[in-house]
Parts: structure tokens; C-alpha cells; sequence
């Protein structure tokens, strides 16, 4: 069988322990048998980033901006644990950090979903993605322990001079007191992502604040939104047939329960970062979700949720058979072949992603899996099969599909 072409470059962004270690399985079995694979290759392991001074993850995300759709293998943030395992010259930031960083974007997570694995909600019979915000509010904020009575105030001073000014609090006793902010340009940013995810998935988008207590903070994200949509969007989502939905917090939170799930769920930073957990677990396994940064300009880079998979790697050095999930990650590779042969016209390289995909989901559903899925399975007599056998049985049954 001829391998299918690509015209233009994947940035490839390697990673750490267990997940490098499923990365050459995927390669190996999945990939190269089947595509010419051409590929900008950049190895993010924590040794080539200690040895690079972190260059390499920001050429990586420059990489990504110039072709367009990357795939990135999990990596490790370091920690005082790993200044020491790794012998680093600096606690190098978090990779994912400086490529958003770069890119600008925001992160979309779905779950995968097969028979089998059945969502802990009743009524869930499609995947919500969750797309988060990932700038502001209570992650860039600023704290006070405020001892004893006094009053606190809330200023601002123009480059002009000119002030703004507010009473907070008028503190009789001991107590907290907290600042946040956020950019138009952030969530100008936010929204066109999410309304281009949307159009890009055929899907509707939900968006939710507290805009009725929050009336200008909140309400600033609920009226950017709209804005954009009225100015930008409307006309496209009426011809793809779906819909913008605005709502409340809390009613969002009710209908998302109720609901049948396949639409996007846009939240702000702290509710996409407590919704995701939410979402994930109660779709079955974090090792079943996938990640995609998109930018506000239509850069993509795709990978798993999940981390490295650490333990899995001190087994796998000490020679002991390991049991890891490659789905999240198999699935990194197929969003971003798809979308490669989306922007490049390459009908094939879009129907081998959705092959495969579906080899993955058949194989599964055929009974073969990791521990982790046999441990939670609805399905009979299921056969639990190590790393490499898992991604040997999906090339059998996407060969003979
Ligand atoms: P983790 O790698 O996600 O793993 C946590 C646990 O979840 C594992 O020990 C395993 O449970 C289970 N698990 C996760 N993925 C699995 C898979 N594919 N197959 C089977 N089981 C899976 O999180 P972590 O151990 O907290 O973090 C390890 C490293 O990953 C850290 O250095 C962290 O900085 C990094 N990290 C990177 C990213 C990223 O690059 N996007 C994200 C998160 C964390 P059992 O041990 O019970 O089998
Ligand atoms: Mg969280």
C-alpha cells in the first residue's frame, strides 16, 4: 500500500517518561506505516530543555505559529523534586504556560467516548468540551489578610492622572480582601476561539458568568461575546445550523446536567477549571481526554490532558510491565493530521484520522484495553493488554478494517 503524502510540515513537540515512551510506540505502529510523515521535529524532554535554556519550547511555539497545527506529547513542569532528579540549572516554567503564552489561545478538552465506558450522568450520550479561559481573574490576582477594622478601596489612576475609586469595605473587624482583573483583548481572544472551535466542530456554544450580581466585571464577558457574535459570527453559525446560547452560572450548571451533551461550554478561568475535573471523571478517565489549544488567529496544538505518567515510567525502567493508555494521545496525533489535511486539501490524510480514530474506539469496544478502562468497564470478559500490545492491537484491527 502507497503511504499517504503531506505537503506541509506537523510541528512535532516530543515530551517525558511514560507518554515519550507511548509517542515511538504511536510513531512506529500507527503513523509511519501508513504516512509519509513530515514533520518539524522538536524534543521537549526536560533534559534538551535544561540543555537549551527553555529555547527549544519557544522555538517550538514559534514553529506552531509559522505551519500552523502542532502535536505535543506530555512533559513535565519541574518541581523542587525534579531540580534534583534532573540535576536543572533552573525550575524551567511549565511548557504548556509559554506556548499559550505564545499563541495566545484557549484550550478545549473533550472527552472520547466509547461503548462500554458509560458516562456517570444518565442523560450524557455525546462528549461536552469544555473550552476554559485561560487568562485573569483569580489566577492573577492580588491577597490581603486584612488584621482589624479599617476601610478598604478600590483605585484606579489613569496614565492621565485621572482617578477612579470605591469603598470596598468598611471593616469593623479581621477579615480577606481580594483584587482581580481581566483584558478586553484576552476575552476579545476568548471569544473568537471559541466561536471558531464551534464553526470548526459543527457544534453549539453555551456561554455562562454571574453577570446579574457581577454587573461590570462579568458583564463585560457577557457583552464582548455578544458583540463579536452579532458583528462576526451570526451570519456564519445560521449557515452551519447552530446556535450561540447564552446564561447564567448556575442555570448553565442545572441544563448541562439535564442535557445530552455534544455542545462547547465556554467558561471562565476558575469554572473551566473546576467544570473540566467535573466533566472528565464524569465521562470515566482523564486518560480518555483530549486537549486542543486553538489561537485566535488558527494555530492548533494538539495533545492529551493527561501528564506523563510517571509511575508508569519507574515501572517501565525497572523492566516491569506497564498497562498505559494511549488513546488521549493516539488521538492528539489523528486531530492533528485531520487538521492538516484540512488546511492542505488532503482528503486522505483526513479519512486515515478518522480511521483510525475509529480503530481505536472498535478495539475497545471488541473488549482488548488498558488496566486503567478494564478497571471501570461495563463490558464481560475483557482482555487487559500492556502498553505496546494495546497500540499493536489497534494497527491489526485499523489493517483489517
Ligand atoms: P498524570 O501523569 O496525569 O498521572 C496521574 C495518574 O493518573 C497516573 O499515575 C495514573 O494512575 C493515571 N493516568 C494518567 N494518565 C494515564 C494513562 N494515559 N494511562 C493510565 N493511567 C493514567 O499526572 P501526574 O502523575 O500528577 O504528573 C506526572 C507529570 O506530568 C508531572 O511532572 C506533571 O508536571 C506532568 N503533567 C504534564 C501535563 C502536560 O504536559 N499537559 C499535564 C499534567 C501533568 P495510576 O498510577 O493509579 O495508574
Ligand atoms: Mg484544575
Amino acid at each position: 500500500m502507497e503511504k499517504i503524502k503531506m505537503t506541509t510540515p506537523i510541528v512535532e513537540m516530543d515530551g517525558d517518561e511514560m507518554t515519550h515512551i507511548l509517542w515511538k510506540m504511536i510513531k512506529e505502529e500507527l503513523i509511519c506505516p501508513f504516512i509519509d510523515l513530515k514533520s518539524e521535529y522538536y524534543d521537549l524532554g526536560l533534559e534538551n530543555r535544561n540543555a537549551t535554556n527553555d529555547q527549544v519550547t519557544i522555538d517550538s511555539a514559534n514553529a506552531n505559529k509559522k505551519y500552523g497545527v502542532a502535536v505535543k506529547c506530555a512533559t513535565i513542569t519541574p518541581n523542587a523534586a525534579r531540580m534534583t532528579e534532573y540535576d536543572l540549572k533552573e525550575m524551567w516554567k511549565s511548557p504548556n504556560g509559554t506556548i499559550r503564552a505564545i499563541l495566545d489561545g484557549t484550550v478545549f478538552r473533550a472527552p472520547i467516548t466509547v461503548k462500554g465506558i458509560e458516562p456517570y450522568v444518565r442523560t450524557w450520550k455525546k462528549p461536552i468540551t469544555i473550552a476554559r479561559h485561560a487568562y485573569g481573574d483569580v489566577y492573577k490576582n492580588v491577597e490581603m489578610v486584612i488584621p482589624g477594622p479599617g476601610k478598604a478601596e478600590l483605585v484606579f489612576t489613569g496614565e492621565d492622572g485621572s482617578e477612579q475609586r470605591e469603598t470596598v469595605f468598611d471593616y469593623k473587624g479581621a477579615g480577606v480582601l481580594q483584587g482581580m482583573h481581566n483584558l478586553n483583548s484576552s476575552i476579545s481572544s476568548f471569544a473568537r476561539s471559541c466561536f471558531n472551535y464551534a464553526l470548526d466542530t459543527k457544534q453549539d456554544l453555551w456561554f455562562a458568568t454571574k453577570d446579574t450580581i457581577s454587573k461590570k466585571y462579568d458583564h463585560t464577558f457577557k457583552d464582548i461575546f455578544q458583540d463579536i457574535f452579532d458583528a462576526e459570527y451570526k451570519e456564519k453559525f445560521e449557515k452551519a445550523g447552530i446556535t450561540y446560547f447564552y446564561t447564567l452560572i448556575d442555570d448553565a450548571v442545572a441544563r448541562v446536567m439535564k442535557s445530552e451533551g455534544g455542545f462547547i461550554w465556554a467558561c471562565k478561568n476558575y469554572d473551566g477549571d473546576v467544570m473540566s475535573d467535573m466533566i472528565s471523571s464524569a465521562f470515566g478517565s482523564l486518560a480518555m481526554m483530549t486537549s486542543v489549544l486553538v489561537s485566535p488567529d488558527g494555530n492548533y496544538e494538539y495533545e492529551a490532558a493527561h501528564g506523563t505518567v510517571q509511575r508508569h515510567y519507574y515501572k517501565y525502567l525497572k523492566g516491569e510491565e506497564t498497562s498505559t493508555n494511549s488513546v488521549a494521545t493516539i488521538f492528539a496525533w489523528t486531530g492533528a493530521l485531520r487538521k492538516r489535511g484540512e488546511l492542505d486539501h488532503l482528503p486522505e490524510l483526513m479519512q486515515y484520522a478518522d480511521r483510525m480514530e475509529k480503530a481505536v474506539i472498535q478495539t475497545i469496544e471488541s473488549g482488548k484495553m488498558t488496566k486503567d478502562l478494564a478497571l471501570i468497564t461495563s463490558l464481560k470478559d475483557v482482555t487487559v493488554l500492556n502498553s505496546e500490545d494495546f497500540i499493536k492491537a489497534v494497527r491489526t484491527t485499523y489493517e483489517n478494517m
